[in-house]
């Protein structure tokens, strides 16, 4: 039988994709990402054991806040391609009771039935990490390069796409750095949002329980200009 790993719920969201949505966060990311606040979604294997059918069954019990306020079940993590079979039967049991379907990815890996996973999915919530892959490796642990081709089968398939993009004094929030996100934006056809996701520490106690040392201790959050500044430059050549 096929089955997931799952960190936690959350029943009410109201900022990973349209409406309000049953949010799944799975366990286990292949990624170190400096600034993560979900440090305790890391580890592979363990966490709470639920079939598809479970957790879409789970999600269903609140049916009547996602209809009405059009929304539905969005996956998150952690990585959620990284459980990639019980991502695939998860969404396929969240469309087979007509549930809106999204899954909050950075892309960073590449299961071999992703094609049966975006047949399933309504909206991928894509985080680009960082766009030079020098600087993405120290930032994230691991290269860009399956996520902006990930970003690009997205476009060739015309899923539609909000891109999120976390704005880190001295990491991301460079001048250069930006432009070229924003020009790789631009060649993507299938962009209906982009989001500029302010950096911030709220996550910094989960790393001090996990016993690690938290790199971005001394980086404060970038302003309200910056950030404003930022999400101009990423949307210089969105295409709608
Ligand atoms: S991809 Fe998400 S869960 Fe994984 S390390 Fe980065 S911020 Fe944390």
């Amino acid at each position: 039988m096929t089955y997931g790993m799952i960190h936690s719920t959350e029943s009410c969201g109201t900022v990973d994709g349209p409406g309000i949505r049953f949010i799944a966060f799975t366990q286990g990311c292949p990624l170190r990402c400096q600034y993560c606040h979900n440090a305790d979604t890391w580890e592979f294997g363990c966490g709470r054991r639920v079939t598809p059918e479970s957790i879409v069954s789970e999600a269903l019990g609140y049916r009547s806040f996602l209809d009405a306020s059009g929304g539905g079940i969005t996956f998150s993590g952690g990585e959620p391609l990284a459980q990639p079979e019980f991502l695939e039967a998860a969404l396929r049991e969240a469309k087979s009771h007509g549930l809106h379907t999204a899954i909050d990815t950075a892309g960073s890996v590449k299961p071999a039935n992703i094609e049966q996973i975006l047949e399933q999915t309504d909206l991928v919530l894509l985080d680009i990490k960082h766009i030079d892959d020098a600087a993405c490796r120290i930032l994230t642990g691991r290269s860009n390069k399956n996520t902006l081709e990930f970003a690009q089968l997205l476009s060739d398939r015309g899923i539609p796409v909000w891109i999120r993009h976390v704005l880190i004094p001295g990491i991301t929030l460079n001048e250069e750095f930006l432009r070229r996100t924003g020009e790789f934006i631009g060649t993507l056809k299938n962009v209906e949002r982009v989001e500029v996701l302010p950096y911030h520490q709220l996550g910094v106690y989960k790393w001090e329980a996990l016993g690690l040392e938290y790199a971005l201790k001394d980086v404060e959050p970038p302003t309200a200009e910056e950030t404003q500044w930022a999400e101009s430059l990423l949307n210089a050549h969105l295409v709608h």
